[in-house]
């Protein structure tokens, strides 16, 4: 028996063949040509015939697997619009004089490597992407059929690397499980296999050789492990493994369509976070009441240079069209810190989660607050859109934020576009922000707690810092006095508070926020079965809140 370790992205166990998939678009030759002029036409009719193709795959998967899903199609189709990357290609076929497929395949390749260095899961799960769409145009200029292989039987896949237009084209009836030597947890596979609870691994240590096709083997998608022609004792071990999570599973998918209500009676609002419109799927997946935090900044992280507005408002319709009347709440640009773009041109700073960020760069710079703000109002009419703004510590800072925003509201009426109704919230995620709750709660619609930001200010503990893991509690009293403060700020006024930080999906603190009141949770989709599960067992008539201020 063969054991190899991964990351496990979807949770279940798996047991059956092994069928490796290989790509042939790898080892790509160099090769000179004269006629400049020629390979781009070639390129450029690849690069339309792969958009053609990604467009009807987009119709397809949206009968097939719903609208949210095929979301990603249409990324796809819009990276391959990218005027950065379309312009590296074309650069390289006039400068070096070389063949488009490798033109492409080098791009492909830079720009994924780009991606993947940036320190942030999310990010590098882009590079995959823009893989993706280069092999697809690369099969396009070799001629090539982009018809996936059949699977004759049922199988586990195993692949170096699997692209979620890779991932979608298999027959899902066929596929027990996927393994992936890279990947990360947020790729858009790991999310389809999310989606589709197909119990996955990516990271894998496998090594990708011919002995293993068709051999025996068991994905343990918990703990990340592949056994490879298990022994006896393993498969016993597992079969019985599998056995309890389907009865878990099978509870959970039960939960999907119910209240998310306390036993007492009372209605909590479980939304999801999420960083992409491709994450609407999972969403959708785990019944979703709507977004509680739609981070916008990740747009931005994906780019060479400052999306435009054009670009920005295609998101968030699509967004709003998608979600239809569940609530979608985007949170302007929360850049700086962890979250660097170069073409923001920030200096590098001794205590950036402390620096230029956030709204403090979109007070100093309207022009790049303004386009984003025009394309989420000219988004709002297709859906149920809501603003929060991020990093906030001051009443004048929303007072400047409303004028900016009264400003963008009156450009667009003069020019004669619709918008729709706009509900104002802030983050309330630094100390200065939960002390003045009180008088920032008369400024805006909601708040929404940041309790990852919140807790690092308040404890003065980096959340970046691993080796402070042991001091970064959120538990702290401190930190939970505040959410009590905020929380009863927020009400003596009127509005609506949820919580919006990774504390939200800590069921063994849900009685705490059911007690003090909070009327909205959002965590990561795969968090929201679970979490209904624990509001509707729990009774706040029980709940003693002092126990943990
Ligand atoms: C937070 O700070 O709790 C939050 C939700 O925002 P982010 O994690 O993106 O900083
Ligand atoms: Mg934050």
């Amino acid at each position: 028996m063969l054991v190899c370790q991964g990351k496990g992205v979807c949770d279940g166990i798996a047991i059956g063949k092994i069928k490796l998939l290989k790509k042939n678009t790898e080892n790509i030759k160099r090769v000179h040509i004269d006629d400049i002029e020629k390979e781009l036409i070639k390129f450029n009719n690849a690069r339309e015939n792969s958009k053609k193709q990604l467009l009807s795959l987009c119709v397809e998967a949206e009968t097939d697997i719903g609208k949210e899903n095929a979301a990603i199609f249409e990324i796809h189709s819009m990276m391959i619009d990218d005027a950065d990357y379309i312009e590296s290609i074309e650069n390289i076929i006039k400068t070096q004089k070389i063949n488009a497929e490798y033109a492409v395949a080098q791009t492909g390749d830079n720009f994924s490597e780009m991606f993947s260095s940036i320190d942030d899961e999310y990010m590098k799960s882009r590079s995959i992407d823009v893989k993706d769409i280069s092999e697809r145009i690369i099969r396009n200029l070799m001629d090539e059929n982009t018809e996936e292989s059949k699977l004759s039987e049922k199988s586990i896949i195993i692949a170096d690397d699997l692209a979620p237009s890779e991932t979608i084209r298999l027959d899902k009836d066929k596929v027990l499980s996927f393994v992936t030597v890279k990947g990360s947890a947020n790729s858009h596979t790991a999310i389809l296999a999310r989606t589709l609870n197909i119990p996955s691994v990516v990271g894998c240590d496998i090594e990708m050789s011919s002995d293993i096709d068709g051999k025996t083997a068991i994905v343990d998608g918990f703990s990340g492990k592949i056994y490879i022609e298990p022994d006896d004792e393993t498969i016993e071990n597992m079969k019985r493994k599998m056995a309890e999570s389907d009865i878990r599973k099978e509870y959970l998918s039960t939960l999907k369509g119910k209240e998310s209500i306390t036993l007492d009676g009372k209605k909590i609002k479980l939304y999801a976070n999420i960083g992409n419109i491709i994450d609407l799927a999972a969403v959708f997946a785990n019944d979703g009441d709507g977004i509680g935090l739609f981070r916008s900044e990740f747009i931005y992280l994906e780019k060479n240079d400052f999306p435009t507005e054009e670009e920005q408002f295609r998101i968030y319709k699509k967004a709003a069209e998608t979600m239809g009347e569940k609530k979608i709440i985007i949170r302007t640009l929360d850049i700086g810190s962890d979250k660097k773009a170069s073409y923001f041109n920030l200096r590098k700073e001794e205590n950036s989660a402390m620096g230029y960020r956030a709204i403090r760069i979109c007070l100093n710079e309207p022009d790049i607050f303004k386009s984003q703000l025009r394309a989420i109002y000219r988004a709002s009419v297709y859906g149920n859109i809501s603003i929060m703004y991020p990093m906030i510590t001051s009443v004048e800072e929303v007072k400047k934020i409303k004028l900016i925003v009264s400003e963008v509201k009156k450009e667009l009426e003069t020019e004669g576009i619709k918008i729709g109704n706009v509900e104002q919230g802030i983050m309330i995620e630094t100390p200065a922000a939960a002390i003045v709750s009180d008088e920032l709660a008369k400024e805006v619609d909601f708040f929404s707690i940041g309790t990852n930001d919140l807790t690092q200010y308040t404890l003065a503990v980096d959340r970046q810092n691993e080796k402070l893991d042991e001091f970064y509690n959120p538990h702290h009293k401190a930190v939970l006095r505040m959410i009590k403060t905020v929380t009863d700020n927020a009400h003596k006024n009127n509005i609506w508070v949820g919580i919006c930080g990774e504390l939200g999906a800590d069921i063994s603190i849900t009685e705490f926020f059911l007690g003090i009141g909070i009327d909205e949770i959002s965590v990561v989709p795969s968090s929201i079965l679970t979490l209904r599960q624990k509001i509707r067992e729990t009774d706040t008539r029980n709940i003693d809140v002092e126990k943990w201020l």
